[in-house]
């Protein structure tokens, strides 16, 4: 990439999927009178099209850019969720909501789960959900946004679930409106710079060639500038995370309320997700092809939805990893062309999101790609990444299922050292990790720990100093407030009917 002083910055997005259409809108809107953002898709190839849950941070995404949460939330018949309801994955029959909030509050610097494990050993604690009003408001089907204060009432967050169908659709709306520019076409042939090995020009199928800076991969599985084009390697992580399919099948809702939270509920060879959207379910098996065939994990899938069937289930095949640098040359990975982890905590878009930030800060606004600004760049996502996988690799480690095979797999493989640490750590002393960026806190990660049955063997000796007795009625006055909340709330659906006007304004 050449300097090219006083003007803007060609930024050329090969894919028009969610991770396409979401940086370009953000490039444009973001990086406005510095860049020219023109986008290539073809409709002849289409969008992955799944993806319907997505993380907290989003909304700071759809904030950021201005876009009206109620219009968006309409065009994308979308719901709010305030977390994942994990069912059957440490023990057959246990559940624990992994929400978007936290779990009680720190006492004398000391966190509230040391204390629920001292209090819990003296049989003095009810299960840890129900000191989470994120759980609590779950749980009972009820929703309103937090506080915007230091009470109660702002100890969660939310996320949306949403149709991926209709989402880039959507955002392409949105990019358009704000000056994107789109050409409709395939790509075949990635033009290069002989000597520096730059992307210079795509050409597509008629012909026409597209000249530009800087190049964003977001053509999805394919990746074919960063990966097909630039040759980068993929780090394979299925050895950790085996499921490599998903089947996935919409049906219609069975009663009145929705749910705002998403269902993973493991099976034999996987776990099935359930997202409840304004219009329908979206439900999904995600397997490994090395434990169950595609035939028979439809077949389960069929079997295991509760509503009507609204279509045939449709197979998709993935695998765990990404690229070893997601930004090469002057081609930057956004989406599923720079990596994929299965969607168990909802974190592909996050991703993205990620990436695309992370892209405008340290975007070469002169022209001049700084190899520092690139090696920073690769450093964050890889680290995004490497995180998000930890975390999932211990919702299959933690586990005492010995019911099948994969299961077997899953609960006696190695993990990665990384995760070895932080569970040694946890195991020993009761802590989590602290992250300063990235994915994902220590309520995540004591969530997925106890609602799996990873209980340490020491904790926080300070908590043996106050009286037992005062703790547990802290404890029961924060059981009873996080009950006067949840019965103030509207149910979901009430909540969404009674926004229905606002949420039908337009764009
Ligand atoms: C089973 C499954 C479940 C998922 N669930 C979730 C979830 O709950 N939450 C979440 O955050 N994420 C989830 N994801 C991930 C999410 O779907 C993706 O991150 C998101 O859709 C972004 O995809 P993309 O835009 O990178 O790729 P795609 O949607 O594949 O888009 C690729 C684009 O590139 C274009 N293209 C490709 N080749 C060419 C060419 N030669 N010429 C022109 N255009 C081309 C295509 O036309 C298309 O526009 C899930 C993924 C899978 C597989």
């Amino acid at each position: 990439m050449s300097a090219r002083k006083d003007t803007k910055v060609r930024v050329v997005v090969l894919g028009g999927g969610t991770a396409g259409w979401m940086t370009a809108a953000a490039l444009r809107r973001l990086l406005d009178g510095l860049v020219e953002v023109h986008l290539i898709e073809s409709e002849d190839i289409g969008i992955v099209g799944v993806g319907e849950a997505t993380l907290p941070h989003i909304r700071g995404f759809v904030e950021r850019l201005g876009i009206d949460e109620a219009a968006f939330m309409k065009a994308t018949h979308a719901t709010f969720k305030l977390g994942i309801d994990f069912r059957d994955f440490g023990r057959i029959g246990e559940t624990y909501v992994h929400p978007f909030g936290s779990f009680g509050e720190e006492v004398a610097g000391v966190g509230f789960h040391h204390y629920w494990l001292e209090l819990q050993r003296q049989g003095l604690a009810e299960p840890l959900g129900n000191y989470s009003l994120a759980v609590a408001a779950a749980l009972a089907n009820k929703f309103r946004p937090p506080a915007q204060d230091a009470s109660l009432a702002s100890t969660y967050g939310y996320a949306y679930q949403f149709d991926a169908t209709l989402f880039g659709p959507f955002m392409r709306e949105f990019g358009l409106g704000i000056g994107v520019k789109r050409t409709e076409g395939k790509v075949v042939e990635i033009k290069r710079n002989a000597k520096s090995g730059d992307v210079t020009k795509l050409k597509l199928e008629d012909g026409r060639e597209i000249a530009g800076d800087l190049f964003v991969d977001c053509s999805g599985f394919r990746s074919l500038m960063l990966g097909s084009t630039l040759g980068e390697e993929w780090e394979d992580w299925s050895p950790w995370l085996p499921c490599d399919r998903a089947a996935a099948m919409p049906c219609e809702h069975t009663t009145e309320e929705i749910e705002p939270y998403t269902r993973a509920s493991a099976k034999s060879a996987g776990w099935q997700w359930r997202i409840p959207l304004q219009h329908r379910i979206g439900n999904g098996y995600v397997f490994s092809s090395a434990f169950i065939s595609e035939d028979e994990a439809c077949a389960a899938l069929v079997a295991n939805v509760e509503g009507k069937q609204l279509a045939d289930p449709r197979v998709l095949r993935f695998r765990a990893g990404r690229r070893k640098h997601s930004w090469s040359h002057n081609v930057i990975g956004v989406g599923l062309a720079s990596g994929f982890l299965e969607p168990l905590e909802s974190t592909s878009i996050y991703l993205a999101q990620m990436a695309i930030t992370y892209l405008i800060e340290l975007f070469p606004l002169d022209g001049k790609i700084d190899p520092k600004d690139r090696d920073e760049f690769n450093r964050l996502v890889d680290m995004e990444y490497d995180r998000v996988r930890d975390f999932l690799i211990l919702h299959y480690h933690a586990t005492t299922r010995d019911d099948s095979e994969f299961w077997n797999h899953v609960r006696t493989m190695e993990v990665p050292d990384t995760l070895a640490g932080k569970m040694e750590l946890w195991r020993e002393t009761a802590r989590v990790e602290k992250y300063a960026d990235g994915l994902f806190y220590d309520a995540s990660w004591i969530a997925v720990y106890l609602g799996q049955g990873v209980v340490p063997e020491r904790y926080d000796p300070r908590v043996a100093l106050p009286d037992p007795a005062r703790i547990s009625r802290a404890m029961g006055s924060l059981r009873t407030a996080i009950d006067g909340e949840v019965s103030a709330m509207p149910g979901h659906r009430e909540f969404l009917t009674a926004a229905a006007e606002r949420l039908a304004e337009p764009v």
